[in-house]
């Protein structure tokens, strides 16, 4: 039976280990075994009320057929005036709105979208992508036909890759230019002015070497900022607005990662093509997303600010806890989180060490895999954040002070007991 064999394309593709991480623990909890989970990218706050009493009202009126296949033209108009009105998107229409199971269905959209697989004696497109950055961000341009063009960045420079860094990096051939801020697996964020140079960069080289550059702004944590630093849309820079694909959706700012929904906003006349194109390719693959849910979404961005500001304190409170905590364990460098739900400190001063279970700790995945064993503590190792990850392990505090408070306590004394080789 193994001969019959699974596609190429997928043999090769990796796992989410954000997703297997979370998995894992949730499999061990249910097994019984006390774990500390910081694996999952997902507030562990419920779904506000209203937006739930929304869908079970249009689910008892009975919206529950076939939609149009990006989204009513009401709720297409209310992202597209939540896009104008909060992230300053000039020009930006319903029919520039595209709505997808998830910010991770949009982004596999418009990949596929901007992407083409090389034809003979052509170069792939380049997609250039700060590193660390989200795991799924490299393995679904791939898929679509990108190569992937990794700008490193360091902990020092809170993991922000700089304008000169983009300008180096672009080519003819760049087609994407990832940006992800507030940053997962980071934390960190990048100020308006970062922002304007890296618009201005992209601006310039669109006029001459790279005239097919697109921007993608991921601002799904856009709503959990609690640093010095507010959150700028690159996007209403006016000289890239129209070449600039806003990613965004309702799991981390509203508690709701299990209704999926995602959206992307592009403003003009290639944003409504392109917008267009994006209809076509989902119309061969999942059509609209679940009907009942849409007034849902209207319900989120028109009337819950508070509950998102409510949910973004929590965070800023655990966010405190959380950097004291790492700050007071030897060894461990840890840029201060600033904004979405994770730290990602640097635990390379650990490695060449021996567990207590005689495990020796070579790399970042074995801390987590001999931190889960051991001590029943559930990280995410960032090797596949890419670059400097690898030093570093992923810390999401979307839990409770408590858990946070006895989760560090574990990872600390675990820290403590690594035993030179
Ligand atoms: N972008 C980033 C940076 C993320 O961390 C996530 C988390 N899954 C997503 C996009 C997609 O989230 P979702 O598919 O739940 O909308
Ligand atoms: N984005 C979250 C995370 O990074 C959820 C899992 C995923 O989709 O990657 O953990």
């Amino acid at each position: 039976m193994t001969s019959i064999g699974i596609s190429r394309r997928v043999s090769v593709l990796k796992p989410s280990v954000t997703v297997s991480m979370m998995n894992r623990a949730k499999q061990m909890q249910a097994s019984g075994i006390d774990v500390t989970s910081f694996a999952a990218g997902e507030p562990d706050f419920d779904t506000p009320e209203s937006i739930k009493q929304a869908a079970i009202d249009a689910l008892r009126a009975g919206q529950t057929k076939y939609m149009p296949t990006l989204g009513d033209m009401t709720t297409r108009q209310v992202i597209a005036d939540k896009l104008g009105r909060e992230n300053g998107i000039p020009g930006i229409a319903a029919e520039n709105i595209a709505i997808s199971s998830g910010g991770k269905h949009s982004l596999y959209v418009l990949c596929h979208c901007l992407l083409d697989a090389p034809l003979p004696n052509e170069q792939p497109w380049e997609v250039v992508l700060p590193v660390p950055a989200w795991v799924s961000y490299a393995p679904i341009a791939e898929l679509a036909g990108g190569r992937i063009v990794e700008v490193p960045t360091t902990c020092e420079s809170g993991f922000k890759a700089s304008a000169a860094q983009i300008r180096a990096a672009i080519t003819p051939r760049s087609r994407m230019l990832i940006l992800n801020s507030p940053s997962n697996p980071c934390g960190t964020m990048y100020s308006e002015s970062e922002l304007r140079e890296i618009a201005a960069v992209v601006a310039d080289a669109a006029r001459s070497i790279a005239p097919n550059l697109v921007i993608i702004s991921d601002e799904i944590y856009e709503k959990i900022v609690f640093g010095p630093i507010p959150h700028f849309s690159i996007g209403s820079v006016p000289e890239v607005a129209e070449r600039t694909i806003t990613l965004n959706g309702l799991s981390k700012a509203y508690a709701m990662t299990g209704w999926r929904i995602g959206y992307t906003g592009c403003p003009g006349e290639w944003g409504k093509q392109f917008t267009n194109a994006m209809a076509t390719l989902q119309g061969q693959m999942s059509t609209n997303i679940t009907s009942f849910v849409y007034p849902a979404i209207r319900t989120a961005l028109k009337e819950c600010h508070a509950d998102a500001k409510r949910m973004c304190d929590a965070f800023a409170s655990r966010a405190a806890v959380v950097t004291k905590r790492l700050n007071a364990i030897p060894g461990l460098t840890t840029p201060t989180p600033t904004g979405a739900f994770y730290a990602f400190p640097d635990v390379s001063s650990y490695f060449g060490r021996v567990s207590p279970a005689g495990k020796r700790i070579a790399s970042a995945l074995d801390l987590c895999e001999s931190l889960l064993a051991e001590a029943h503590v559930a990280l995410v190792p960032g090797e596949d954040f890419g670059g400097c990850g690898g030093n570093h392990v992923r810390i999401s505090f979307a839990c409770s002070e408590t858990q946070i408070e006895r989760g560090l306590d574990r990872f600390g004394q675990f820290l403590a007991s690594l035993r030179p080789a």
